[in-house]
Parts: structure tokens; sequence; C-alpha cells
């Protein structure tokens, strides 16, 4: 266990590293033969050309190999073989705090839909086949009257994700047009997601009206004219404008798209389809609220608030959406069954209100109470300060949780969670903790928090396999 990664102690000379064995006799050892049983002759004899080629380019002058047995070099190529076959995705612990975390996969499937995708997989479905007349289904239809119906939509499509709607919208609606947007509303989305970029990569102009903090609606009249394709607004999800601002509503803005003939979409960025205040949490806008004002489409994740796979999903008037789906990138931003599954098992929940902020893991996240989580916090901790070290200083305390995803920023949620800070807070504490986080993510369930005002914090309102978690911290390796 204390032993270090033969890879870093091994240094050798020119003459040294000529005495290294062939890769022949290596394959010949008989205690490599489990390996080649295990992993297939070929890989393992890629793997340990790639081994000595890598103690070759290594190795420095006046360092010796000595200790570069036949045992040392058998452990070395199984550890490799080892971490090769292991899966690049793995499961994790989010302790970040945040609950729809993007880096992390956003929101955790409801068991019913989990049962869906695995049956979805396993054999064949009527993915496009309509079982009533035996033929050519649309795979949209699988969950079209689900989403109108909890929606009050006309009609729906799904595609890959939220960014694919918006693009695909505006593709369909406003190619070679101008699409008119508040200079108030023009987003960026982690990552790559801005909406000017958007725009363009679907081929329209986007006609940038009002003012960074205001917004009016004669703004949006003035700027219509005969190369307007559509009136879009976006829902800025990931920032507030506060003070001295301006903005148009749903309900005027749809008014003014009409009365100029125009089509008048909606991106809301998390699909919350059940009003979060019945739950004690603060109100997300619902796309059943957009359509009832007018909005002709609205667009919105699968996988942040509304608690599903990723996907996006488009709903509205059946003229528009017609539209959209008969667009050739439809073709190229569909889901697969398996997404289907998961959103007609997750959308279905929604029809029990009343279950659900008890099947839906993001809303029982969101719910969890405070006193478990804090309850929690103070039971892990004794654990925690055992595997961290005499170096560690481990406390538990209340902390903030977010919801992520974008979805309402400034709102942050009571919750409790454990802080480990270096006992000696002196010059390089900042690099330990560094080092403290680096070996949590690599316990065998890599655990992940954040580091923030001089400590590892680790908040407990995400922990559900407190078991799980407290089994694997004693192979929390010393640093
Ligand atoms: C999150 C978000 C998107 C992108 O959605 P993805 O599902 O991540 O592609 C687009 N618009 C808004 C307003 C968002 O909040």
């Amino acid at each position: 266990m204390s032993e270090l990664p033969l890879e870093s102690t091994v240094r050798g000379s020119k003459a040294q590293l000529a005495k290294l064995p062939s890769i022949d006799r290596i394959l010949n050892w008989p205690a490599v033969s489990p390996l080649l049983g295990r992993y297939g002759r070929s890989f393992v004899t890629r793997e340990a050309r790639a081994l000595l080629s890598e103690w070759r380019e290594r190795a420095l002058p006046d360092h010796s190999l000595a200790d570069l047995d036949e045992t040392r070099i058998v452990r070395a190529l199984s550890e490799r073989m080892e971490a090769c076959v292991e899966p690049a995705l793995r499961p994790v612990f989010n302790l970040t705090g945040t609950v729809l975390h993007t880096n992390l996969g956003r929101a955790l499937l409801a068991e019913e839909a989990i049962a869906r995708i695995v049956a979805a997989a396993r054999a064949p479905a009527n993915l496009e086949l309509d079982l009533a007349n035996g033929e050519r289904g649309e795979r949209d239809s699988l969950i079209e009257s689900l989403v109108c119906e909890l929606t009050g939509g006309e009609a729906a499509t799904v595609v890959n994700n939220n960014a694919a709607a918006v693009l695909l919208t505006v593709a369909a609606l406003a190619a070679k047009r101008e699409v008119v947007i508040s200079r108030g509303e023009l987003i960026e989305i982690g990552g790559a997601f801005r909406m000017p970029d958007v725009m363009r990569s679907a081929g329209a102009r986007m006609r940038e009206v009002g003012t960074t903090n205001r917004t009016h609606a004669r703004d949006y009249i003035e700027a219509i004219g005969p190369r307007t394709g559509l009136l879009m607004k976006v829902h800025t999800s990931n920032y507030v404008v506060r003070g001295f601002t301006a903005s148009v509503d749903v309900t005027e803005l749809a008014l003014i798209a009409h009365r100029a003939g125009l089509p008048f979409a909606v991106d809301l960025g998390s699909g919350c389809l059940a009003d979060l205040s019945a739950y004690g949490l603060p109100r997300e806008p619902l796309p059943q609220e957009a359509l009832a004002s007018g909005a002709d489409v609205v667009t919105f994740s699968g996988d942040k608030l509304l608690g599903g796979p990723q996907a996006g999903l488009i709903v509205g008037k059946s003229a528009w959406i017609g539209k959209i789906r008969k667009h050739p990138l439809k073709r190229a931003l569909r889901v697969s069954k398996l997404t289907l599954a998961a959103l007609e098992a997750t959308l279905s929940l929604y029809r029990h209100p009343e279950q659900l902020a008890e099947r839906l893991p993001t809303l029982r996240l969101l719910t969890r109470p405070t006193e478990e989580i804090a309850a929690l916090a103070k039971r892990v901790a004794p654990a925690l300060a055992r595997a961290a070290g005499e170096m560690f200083v481990v406390e538990h305390r209340p902390l903030q949780s977010q919801i992520g995803s974008g979805a309402l920023p400034e709102e942050v949620l009571p919750s409790a969670g454990v802080a480990i800070r270096c006992g000696n807070e002196g010059k390089g504490s900042g690099r330990r903790l560094q080092a403290l986080a680096g070996r949590l993510r690599a316990l065998p369930i890599p655990v992940v928090g954040r580091i923030a005002d001089g400590a590892v914090i680790l908040d407990m309102r995400t922990l559900t396999d407190e078991a799980g978690f407290v089994a694997q911290l004693s192979l929390l390796r010393a640093p």
C-alpha cells in the first residue's frame, strides 16, 4: 500500500536500460500468463511495449534500475492492465453542493426511467412503428401527447439537448431572416453555447434591440421589417440584471409578433414543469405559462429541473412544430430510443404531483430537509477525520447548496456538510488542500467536492449512499 507506484521510482542509465528484459521474455514469464488469459495476448503485448518504452524515455543517468526485477515488472504491467480496462465514465459522489452539475451529468434519473431504459436497450421497440396499423411511425409521437398534456401545447418534438432545440427552431423558422432579440438576453451558457453564435450557425441574422438593462415594446416594434423571421425571448437563466431595468413580458411580445404575422419563440432553459414554490423552493417560469401567454414555440432542457435524460423539448403550435420537424437538421439532432424511454417515464411522474418529491431524484434532493443533511454531515465527519489524517481539521457545518445548470443562480438552499482544513494553515496549505481533493477523486468511487474559504468542502445534500461513502474512506491514500 505504502509503496510508491513503480513508474515513479524507475530511473536508469543507458547501460542499465539495455538490461531490461525483452518483450518476448516478459510474455513468457509464468506470472504474466494470467494477464494473457484475462486481457488477451495482443493487448498485453502492446501495453508491455508501451511500459518499457516509457521507462526508457524517462531514464536519467546515475539512477539505478537495480530494483527492476521480474516481480516488480509484472506488478507494474498488471496495474497498467487494470487501469486500461477501468471504464472511462464512472459513477462519482457529487458533493459539490450543486445539485444539477453539468460536468457531473446533471439530473439523476428516477427508478422508473432507469427501468424503462434497460427494457428499451434489451429488446426491439416500436420506436418508429405504429402498432395500431403496422405502418411507419414517428418517434416524436411516443411522447408528444404526454408533453402536450403537461404543457398545454398543441404539438411537440424532441432533440438531443436544448442547445439543439434552439438551433433547430431558429434554423427552421428564421434561416436567411432576422431574429429580433433583446440585448439583455444574449446569454452564454457554460462552454460553447452563445446566443449570437447559435443564430449564426442556424443561418439567421441576429437583430439586437434595446440595451443591456432596458428593452421596451417599441424597440421590438421598430426593429420588425420585411426581413424579420422570428421574435425571440430567452430566459436569462444563469444571470440577473438588477437595478434600473425593463423588459417586455411574454404576453406583450406574443401580441407584437402576431400583429406582424411573425412566430414568437421562448427559450426557457430549465424545463421546470412543476411549480417549485409548491415544494418550498424558489419559482422558475414554466413552459405551460409561456404557452398560455401566447408563445408559439417554447424550448427547454430534459435534464435540468425537469429531472429527465439529456434532451431538448420543443413545444408549441402545430404549424410551427410541423415546420421544425420537417427541417433536415431534425434528423441530425434526433434522440435515441433510450432517451425517449427515460423521457416518457420521467414525464409520466408529473401526472402525480403529490408523489413527485419522492419519486423524482432532482426534486427529492432539492427538497431534502436541512436537519436530515446536517445529521448526515455530523455522522460522516469522524470517518472523514480519521481518513484525512492528523494534518487536517475536520468539522461539520452549515452550507449553502445551489440548484445548478443555470437555474436560479442567485438562490441558495440551506444545507450542511463537512469542511476539511489544514491543521497548520501556513505556507503550502493551498497545495495540501489540492492534494487532498486529488486523493478524494482517486478513490474507487471518486468524491468530488469544492475548495472554498481555505477548506475542502463536501456538501452532504446530494449524498444518498452513506454506507458506500464511508466504506471506501479507509482507502484514502496517504499523501
Ligand atoms: C441550459 C440552457 C440552454 C442549453 O441547454 P442544454 O440542454 O444544456 O443544451 C439553452 N438556453 C438556456 C436559457 C439555458 O439555460
